[in-house]
């Protein structure tokens, strides 16, 4: 990767995860903490080169089944947000399957739209809840 101007800092395990929406397929998942020079729209643009790379085919379908999904999930600068990226990405705080991997690598990471750190934000979803009588 350092040739790509990604640094890899650190990788989690893997977990899996049951499909959203209409793919039948279970999902494999990690979270890597990069650091890079490059800006966040050349790092998704690099990011979708790789998923390529790994044979994706974009078709359109929002969640048609796919070889390889590369999102980016938080950046040390805060927020972006433009036609073609948001970070935070919209949907991470209520993933499972982002936040556990992410906790990994980046535990101590702040959701820049609040106080949450990863940490914190996986908590909540894992906490056991009293059941409903
Ligand atoms: P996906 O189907 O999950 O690969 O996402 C489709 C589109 O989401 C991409 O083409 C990106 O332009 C856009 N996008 C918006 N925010 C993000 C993000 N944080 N990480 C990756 N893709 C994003």
């Amino acid at each position: 990767m350092a040739e790509e101007g990604l640094r890899v800092e650190a990788i989690s395990p893997i977990i899996a995860s049951a499909p959203l929406g209409p793919s039948r397929r279970r999902y494999a998942n990690a979270a890597a903490r990069i650091a890079t020079p490059l800006a966040p729209l050349v790092l998704l643009a690099l990011l979708q080169t790789l998923e390529t790379r790994f044979g994706r085919v974009r078709r359109g379908q929002r969640w048609g089944a796919r070889t390889l999904d590369l999102d980016i999930v938080l950046w040390s600068g805060g927020s972006w947000r433009s036609k073609t990226l948001t970070v935070p990405h919209p949907r991470f705080r209520e993933r499972l399957f982002v936040l556990t991997p992410a906790a990994a690598v980046a535990a101590d990471w702040h959701d820049p739209a609040g106080t949450c750190t990863i940490r914190h934000l996986h908590a909540r979803l894992t906490r056991p809840r009293p059941t409903p009588r």
